[in-house]
């Protein structure tokens, strides 16, 4: 049996958010566009899609009449749809979106002075099992599509009235307010590779949502051989999920860690900023009271990471009903910090935000799917993976 799925409708209408150029112009060809006017018409339909934000074919005013009418006839413009919107007391945005299936997932948007972040979802859950993470007490569902993945960015712009309006300006002017993205949201992005691939690249592309690729940070638990493709086929920023300083302490904390260990982890970082001109690789440091937070811990940091043009960001623990770790403290954060500063790398400490909606990191689960992995089902996932 086919699950319908909301963005490719049960009406047999392709859906065109989330195609990339190459499927658009398939799509095109498949309903008669003539070979020769391809090329002009996925400029056209992109820059309505990505650029203007524009939902109606018939808004498409460049197009003949004909061809809007056989555009409707046979495609659609769905986005993921937004169950609810909280607002935190910082203006941190967390928004539950539905996607086919009736499954959910989380979005956050972090507001900063001069830039905002959105955090975005690539999975609904997780295969993984990091130990002080949330989502990871969530079994996967499934895999988003492009179309999913990209049409978080879509609907944040349009809660934040950022599309430009036709015939007035092109959004071009100041500073944006969805200026940034992060793949920090539910789900490990290079166990869905392609999909966030085309999503990103949809992003990224200059006739549209136009962020530079020094905008988009994905982060990753530390699929290894995900990686160098991550630098050739994205050339986003790059975030590992570091964690711990040992092999001992990151398998109980990262599992993943026992299929690629950290040596191992660490020859793929060194070649990932020459492979895509980023300047440096951002390790997430999750500061857990008593496990990994010691000056020992700093001191080994700063030997392992050696040679790797890095900068270390040092997340508080954010605290989830049930975790099994407690947030360090401020002044051992900040001890901790010191040393690594005081090594020659940036060391910012990340201020937890939204944390009252429970949209700081780590704390994204959707309400939907409650059910938690039996320790027995944990212990296999480690065991194969
Ligand atoms: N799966 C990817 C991206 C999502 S997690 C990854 O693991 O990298 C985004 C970041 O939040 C990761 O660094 C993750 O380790 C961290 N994180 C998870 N749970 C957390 C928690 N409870 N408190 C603080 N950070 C957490
Ligand atoms: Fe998955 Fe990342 Fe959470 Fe680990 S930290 S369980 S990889 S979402």
């Amino acid at each position: 049996m086919t699950i319908p799925r909301k963005d490719q409708p049960s009406d047999g209408k392709t859906n065109l958010v989330g195609l990339t150029r190459d499927a658009l112009r398939d799509a095109l060809v498949s309903i008669g566009t003539p070979e020769k006017q391809t090329k002009m018409r996925v400029n056209q339909i992109w820059q309505w899609l990505y650029h203007w934000g524009v939902r109606d074919f018939n808004a498409m005013t460049n197009l003949s009449k004909d061809y809007r009418a056989k555009l409707a006839d046979a495609f659609t413009i769905t986005l993921p749809e937004v169950v609810s919107r909280q607002i935190s007391e910082d203006g941190t945005r967390k928004y539950l979106v539905r996607i086919a299936g009736g499954h959910e997932v989380e979005t956050v948007y972090i507001p900063e002075e001069d830039r905002g972040t959105l955090c975005i979802s690539s999975q609904v859950g997780c295969t993984l099992t990091c130990s002080f993470c949330h989502t990871g007490t969530q079994k996967l569902v499934r895999n988003l599509t492009p179309g999913e993945i990209v049409g978080q960015i879509m609907l944040a712009r349009d809660d934040l009235e950022e599309w430009p309006e036709p015939g007035v300006g092109t959004g071009d002017a100041g500073p944006r307010l969805l200026s940034n993205i992060v793949l920090m949201g539910m789900g490990e992005p290079l166990y869905n590779f392609e999909a966030v691939r085309d999503a990103m690249k949809i992003a990224m592309d200059g006739e549209g949502i136009a962020l530079s690729r020094r905008r988009i940070t994905l982060s990753t638990s530390g699929v290894v051989p995900e990686i160098a493709r991550t630098a050739q086929e994205i050339g986003c920023m790059l975030a590992v999920s570091f964690h711990a300083t040992t092999d001992e302490v990151r398998d109980r904390l990262v599992p993943i860690n026992k299929r690629w260990p950290i040596a191992e982890l660490l020859d793929a970082l060194r070649s990932y900023p020459k492979a895509s001109n980023s300047e440096r690789i951002t390790f997430e440091y999750v500061m857990l009271k008593g496990v990994n937070d010691s000056d020992e811990d700093a001191h080994r940091l700063i030997k392992l990471i050696e040679g790797i043009p890095a900068k270390i960001n040092l997340i508080p623990f954010n605290e989830w009903p049930g975790a099994p770790y407690e947030r360090s403290s401020k002044t051992r954060i900040r001890a901790f910090a010191d040393i690594i500063y005081k090594a020659g790398y940036a060391s910012p400490i990340r201020t937890p935000r939204g944390e009252d909606i429970m949209a700081a990191c780590g704390q994204l689960k959707s309400a939907t799917e409650r059910a938690r992995k039996s320790r027995a089902q944990i212990a296999a996932e480690v065991g194969n993976s």
